[in-house]
């Protein structure tokens, strides 16, 4: 059965991709767990303290109410949400197939409903893989953190009005620039209230640019690799996903975005709907624009995603720019030192709540200490010398950190956010210069298998080393026979074999993830797309014009506009806004302000290019019907366009691109 997914990466604020994936054959070419595997998760029973049970009671309390099965219809046959789908993770004992810190995380991630935090303060949990936190004012209710979806907000919205007074919301906060907490915006608010000032969005300084520009340039890219780390096309279940570590999942509803018509942009404090609120900037974190918020009255303090429960991201695998770990560290410091000892609850927006002035100290100390351990010893082993795989494979936590359940590496790890403190400070070359320029991996992978004596015999040492579990070396060799014949089926065979069973041993539901999909489409080549797409109307529209010229630099093919030069001013009528585009050298750039020497000018709405960009027309219709008006030679306009490329969105990843 052909299912249709929407997927919208979390991080990324503007992924979009509507895919097809058959479920049931999927499943069907799942293998067991091995003994290995087996041992290996049977082995992390005994390493950590299950019989705490703390953090169970934590999320179950004020439990008020929950949808049934979590479900949020959606207008077709898949739904926002449901949460029905891990139904299986009811059973206490982990399956040989997973690893049982992560079986743990999975089900505490799937405790969901609407609680009651303190006096006053509500958060819906497990309806994305965010939280929506309400806070009661005078007036009315104050939103923070609105989800990543229109459909999926509503219902959590909803959910909240069902137990508790239908007032109005009077604010709405968003904690950072990450799409899955501000994506459902307009399921709680509407454009034309925030318009006619009856209600307020605050957010942290630098929230639109972060929002909308950061995830564009790189954006097919960030998009198809997070299909890898959400594992959104992987059936759910024990052989599949569990979980993301951070949150169940992404709902599958509308992007939306209303921009800030208040940026908090210094440590200050705030009285909204008669809410006294301390606003702590926290900028290069968790996001590059992330804030902490303290309710004095309430004695609450809300961390944002700088705190949550598991070790976050570093480096985010679907591929970001490398955050700042000893920032982070000394945010949370002073979010210890300020609110610490006033605090009686501690939330976030993902997970759950800790309660108790004593252990959120704690708590907090803890966390401070988890990303300055990962960063300073990162830079001290790199000091000595260590490249990134070597500090990866060198790097414990102490005992302190290690057995503590809020640190385990769930979403982020140790060893992959160690190689990112090496990448933030050295980057990618290890300063061996036989990696400066080795052969590229299909070149290098035929003579690698060459020199071992071809296929066949790397197939049959490799099968050995498979039987004594040995499976990250078996991905690693497997991997370049496949680069070397990717039409080797025996090779990708036993390539997603290894890679099937590091994601049964995987702590990370993020790395589990990663193995299993990678199992998948070794398996089956990359699931075929439906109707890409990269933009939403909402992100479209907060993207600025310098955005979208950087962006089509992006997207021009070097090679084929070689030789050619062009000047093409545009008019931006609507918008004032005029740019002269300058082609020369197979380079793409642009001055602000029309050229005297443009070989065509063009006069157009900004509303019609983001209806190009949107691909609801074209630029030649727009042409055709008078919504671009075109001056000079029309001709170069043509030529230019042809020079543009259009980006595969399913590009290979574990095999050769063709
Ligand atoms: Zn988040």
């Amino acid at each position: 059965m052909a299912s249709a997914v929407v997927l919208r990466a979390m991080g990324p604020a503007v992924l979009v991709a509507v895919l097809a994936v058959s479920s049931p054959a999927v499943l069907a070419q799942s293998k067991d767990a091995e003994p290995a595997t087996r041992e290996a998760n049977a082995a992390v029973l005994n390493g950590l303290p299950f019989s705490d049970r703390q953090d169970f009671e934590d999320a179950r309390r004020g439990f008020l109410a929950a949808l049934p099965d979590g479900l949020i219809a959606g207008p077709g046959a898949t739904p926002i949400w449901n949460m029905k789908r891990y139904g299986f993770l009811d059973r206490d004992e982990a399956p040989t197939t997973v690893n049982p810190s992560l079986w743990r995380q999975a089900q505490l991630n799937a405790i969901h409903g609407l609680f009651k935090v303190g006096e006053r303060v509500y958060q819906i949990r497990g309806l994305d893989i965010a939280n929506m936190t309400i806070i009661e004012g005078e007036e009315g209710i104050i939103v923070l953190d609105t989800l990543l979806t229109a459909e999926a907000a509503r219902a959590a919205l909803d959910l909240y009005y069902g137990q508790r007074p239908r007032k109005p919301v009077t604010a709405v906060i968003y904690s950072h620039s990450h799409a899955d907490h501000f994506g459902g915006v307009k399921g709680v608010v509407s454009e034309a209230d925030v318009k006619a000032g009856r209600v307020k969005i605050y957010a942290p300084d630098g929230f639109m640019e972060h929002a909308v520009a950061e995830n564009v340039i790189a954006g097919n890219a960030m998009s198809r690799r997070a299909q890898y780390m959400y594992g959104p096309l992987l059936p759910s279940g024990e052989k599949g996903q569990v979980d993301t570590g951070l949150g169940k999942n992404l709902s599958r509803g509308t992007l939306t975005l209303l921009g800030p018509t208040d940026l908090i942009r210094t440590n200050e404090t705030r009285t909204i709907d008669g809410v006294e609120i301390v606003f702590q900037l926290t900028p290069g974190t968790e996001a590059p624009a992330e804030m902490n918020m303290y309710f004095p009255q309430f004695r609450v303090l809300d961390m944002a995603e700088n705190v949550t429960h598991n070790m976050h991201n570093l480096y985010t695998l679907r591929g970001a720019e490398i955050r700042d770990g000893n920032a982070w560290s000394h945010y949370i410091g002073e979010a210890l030192q300020l609110f610490g000892q006033r605090t009686d609850v501690l939330i976030a927006q993902h997970h759950w709540p800790t309660f108790g002035s004593d252990k959120i100290v704690a708590y907090l100390k803890k966390q401070r200490d988890l990303y300055k351990f990962i960063n300073d010893q990162s830079l001290r082993l790199l000091n000595q010398g260590l490249t990134p795989a070597e500090i990866a494979e060198t790097l414990r936590l102490p005992a302190t950190l290690a057995n503590e359940w809020a640190l385990r590496g769930y979403y982020g790890t140790l060893r992959h956010n160690a190689r990112a403190v090496y990448q933030k400070y050295l980057g990618w070359y290890d300063s061996n210069p036989a990696n400066l320029d080795p052969l590229p991996p299909a070149a290098a992978a035929r003579k690698a298998v060459e020199y071992m004596g071809g296929a066949q015999a790397v197939i049959a040492r490799a099968r050995e080393d498979f039987r004594r579990g040995e499976y990250r070396w078996v991905a690693s060799v497997m991997k370049e026979v496949v680069f070397a014949d990717p039409g080797n089926r025996e090779a990708r065979e036993l390539a997603a074999d290894a890679l099937e069973q590091l994601g049964y041993q995987a702590e990370a539901g993020t790395w589990r993830n990663e193995y299993l999909v990678g199992a998948l489409e070794l398996r089956s080549g990359p699931p075929k797309l439906r109707a890409p797409s990269t933009l939403t109307a909402d992100t479209l529209a907060a993207l600025s014009l310098d955005n979208f010229f950087d962006l089509l630099g992006v997207r021009l093919n070097g090679p084929r506009a070689e030789g050619k030069i062009m000047r093409i001013n545009w008019d931006f009528t609507d918008v004032g806004e005029k740019y002269a585009l300058n082609l020369e050298n197979s380079a793409l750039t642009y001055t602000h302000g029309l050229a005297e020497d443009a070989q065509a000018s063009l006069a157009l709405r900004r509303a019609t290019l983001d209806s190009i960009m949107l691909k609801q027309t074209t630029f030649a219709e727009a042409a055709t019907s008078g919504q671009i008006a075109v001056a000079g030679d029309p001709a170069k306009l043509v030529e230019l366009l042809g020079l543009f490329d259009d980006f595969d969105p399913m590009f290979e990843i574990v095999a050769p691109k063709q």
